[in-house]
């Protein structure tokens, strides 16, 4: 599909909306990276290295890493050449001065964001979603006990790899997360919507409605 290959796209959405259940699907079907923040950080923690110290109190408290990491964390990211072509950020901005910093980096490449999608779930929804959450401790593949589940309960479909719920998916850090992201959202959707690049996508639809709804959107945008 013509343009496709040069789709640098930010997923915006809080915490639970389907970002990385939807990235893996897209970035596989297009052939771009998948950058995901909150998985970097993730894996940096369980690798215990000097990152992944820095930012595991914040992980798993719910708190935001502070900027200054997370930036510099993106920015290497996307000097790799796999990034050259295209890209998918999840979780990536969340803040303001993220999303200002990003613009910078990728106006010095010389390879703006081409989309950003907003996948709007309200709060209630959200808290299901994040509460039945289980992720691969393999692969990363996200999985839901009743919205999503696995083939066989608690292995992964794709790597065959143990399910197990993340630290921040109990309900002390789920409610620190959503407070932390709600304002900070909105005003990135503002900042977005302004530049012309923002198109909503009702995220409270089945998994499969909520793709198709992506992909059309991508097709319109890219071609
Ligand atoms: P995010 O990356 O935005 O935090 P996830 O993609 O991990 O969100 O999805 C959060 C949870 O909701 C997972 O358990 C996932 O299986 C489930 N889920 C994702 N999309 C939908 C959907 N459209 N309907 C119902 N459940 C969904
Ligand atoms: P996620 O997997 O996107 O839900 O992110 C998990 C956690 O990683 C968040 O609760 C934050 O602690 C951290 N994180 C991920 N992305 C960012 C970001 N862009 N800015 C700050 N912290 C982040």
């Amino acid at each position: 599909m013509k343009g496709l290959c040069s789709m640098r796209v930010i997923f915006l959405g809080l915490p639970g909306a389907g970002k990385g259940t939807q990235a893996a699907a897209i970035t596989e079907d297009f052939k771009i990276p998948h950058i995901a923040t909150g998985d970097m950080f993730r894996a940096a923690s369980a690798a215990n290295t000097a990152l992944g110290e820095q930012v595991r109190k914040y992980l798993e408290s719910g708190l935001l890493v502070p900027d200054d990491v997370t930036i510099s964390v993106v920015k290497a990211r996307l000097q790799q050449a796999d990034a050259a072509s295209g890209f998918l950020l999840d979780g990536f901005p969340r803040t303001k001065p993220q999303a200002q910093t990003l613009d910078e980096i990728l106006s010095e490449l010389g390879r703006p964001v081409t989309q950003v999608l907003y996948l709007e779930v309200r709060r209630d929804e959200l808290l299901r979603r994040l509460t039945g959450r289980r992720v691969c401790s393999g692969c990363g593949a996200s999985y839901h006990v009743v919205f999503n589940p696995p083939r066989l309960e608690g292995v992964c479909d794709r790597c065959g790899g143990p399910l197990t719920q993340r630290k921040d998916d109990q309900p002390e850090a789920v409610a620190v997360r959503l407070k932390e992201n709600f304002e900070r959202t909105q005003d990135l959707v503002k900042f977005y919507e302004g530049k012309g690049l923002l198109i909503r996508i009702d995220g409270e639809q089945p998994i499969g409605h909520v793709y198709d709804a992506i992909r059309q959107a991508l097709r319109g945008a890219s071609v």
